[in-house]
């Protein structure tokens, strides 16, 4: 999802933790570290084992306070968990450019708030009247992985198994930054002032999560590079396999390699699709793509994309096409690139309203093919994380190629900076401990 100019006040607003030789870009700006750690005071809960009670307890978390300014870390109240919530000690969170977009102001959402949504934790506490279903299969201690759609599990769409539409994670979490009795979990340590949530607020210690939208984390898998399974292949999986239903033997395009147009190549090669093509800006990039399952590479600034796309595929272009960038330019390349009959799947979240955020059609040309154009936001918790989970145990997909950029909790800023500047093949993360 991916929008990515970036501009001196991103830059401003991005500011925030200092840089490390690890993940320094030719991006000249210096960090101004704003980090408010406030090292002894209150009680840091970090030793292994710790499991909450009702005691009071303090927890740090990352606030993007609004557009310009830069994110700091602040102490929270620690979150409290209702009735099927779960209180979760994070241990890793990928940085979206979904995240990146709320950071630019092109995406509307209340704040100040705590961003990060990819993510994998330890289970701490239930809240009371948790079903008891759930407590067994996620006992205290037990590994977990977070999808960035939390389903409510009883609204129209969830009970028709179409979660990833779920409707109060849509009007509470994403319009109003809360869960959905409509309050935030999140409260500043002394003032209370509330912070949103968006989806759970994973950049931070601990975080308060709906109980459909876990799966659990089997031992073989890592904390750190298992949480790209809650957004980028979770967001992949919903295009490949509900959106374009990839069959095997289809021919794929996949417009945009960063984190999450990388995981629909690795998801469309283990659906079977045998000629996939990756099309990006950056060389670096599309050569990374092969090892992700791209047959084709196309350099679209050096080639034009369409038609060599319609010359690999006897000029009749790709059974399915999957844009993940987010941006009118490339919505017409992937209408463009599919045979008469095919599908143009737009997983790229653009900037709201008139910023960039409309696309054209050319409706001749979509009446006569038979052009399907078909929208993606994500993948369903309830039924699809876990078989992704699966996927990763068997090494269908590949979650160490996947994560290609590791930062601490304290650089969250500069995992944003990058991810603007483009220079992250595949998936940065962060880990938290
Ligand atoms: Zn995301
Ligand atoms: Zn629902």
């Amino acid at each position: 999802m991916a929008f990515c100019r970036s501009s001196l006040l991103l830059r401003r607003a991005l500011a925030g933790s200092r840089r490390t030789a690890a993940s320094c870009s030719s991006s000249s700006y210096a960090f101004r570290g704003q980090r408010r750690y406030s090292g002894g005071e209150g009680t840091t809960i970090s030793a292994p084992g710790y499991h909450v009670n009702s005691g009071s307890s303090y927890m740090k978390g990352s606030v993007f306070w609004e557009k310009d300014k830069p994110i700091t870390y602040e102490d929270f109240e620690m979150p409290r968990p209702k009735a099927n919530e779960v209180l979760i000690k994070i241990k890793a969170c990928g940085a979206c450019h979904s995240d990146l977009h709320v950071i630019k102001g092109d995406l509307n959402f209340p704040l100040p708030c705590i961003l990060g949504h990819e993510i994998t934790g330890e289970i701490v506490e239930h809240g009371p009247h948790t079903d008891t279903k759930f407590i067994q299969r996620y006992p205290i201690g037990s590994k977990a992985i977070g999808a960035f759609i939390m389903p409510c599990g009883s609204c129209f769409y969830c009970s028709k198994g179409e979660d990833d539409l779920c409707e109060p994670f849509f009007a509470y979490n994403r319009a109003k930054g809360t869960l959905y009795d409509g309050e935030t979990r999140l409260f500043l340590r002394g003032s209370r002032k509330p912070v949103y949530m968006f989806s759970m607020g994973g950049l931070a210690e601990y975080c308060v999560m709906p109980t459909n939208g876990l799966t659990p984390l089997p031992d073989t898998l890592p904390y750190a590079e298992s949480s790209v399974l809650g957004c980028a292949v979770f967001t992949a999986y919903g295009a490949i396999a509900h959106a374009a239903e990839v069959k095997p033997g289809n021919s794929v395009a996949v417009i945009g390699i960063g984190g999450v147009g990388s995981s629909c190549l690795q998801i469309a090669k283990a659906f079977g699709a045998t000629q996939i093509i990756a099309v990006d800006v950056q060389d670096a990039k599309l050569e990374t793509a092969k090892t992700f399952g791209a047959t084709h590479a196309i350099n679209s600034r050096k080639e034009d994309a369409i038609a060599k796309i319609k010359e690999l595929t006897g000029g009749r272009g790709v059974d399915i096409a999957v844009e993940a960038l987010g941006g009118p330019k490339t919505f017409q390349q992937c209408v463009q690139s599919v045979r008469g009959g095919g599908k143009a799947v737009m997983i790229g979240l653009a900037a709201s309203g008139g910023k960039g955020g409309i696309g054209e059609v050319d409706i001749i040309q979509l009446v006569r093919r038979k052009i399907k154009i078909i929208g993606s936001y994500g993948g369903r918790a309830m039924t699809d994380l876990p078989k992704l989970v699966e996927l990763a145990e068997q090494g269908v997909f590949n979650l160490e190629s996947a994560v290609t950029r590791r930062y601490k909790f304290d650089e969250a800023a500069q995992a944003f900076q990058d991810l603007a500047n483009r220079s992250i093949v595949g998936r940065g993360i962060i880990e938290i401990v």
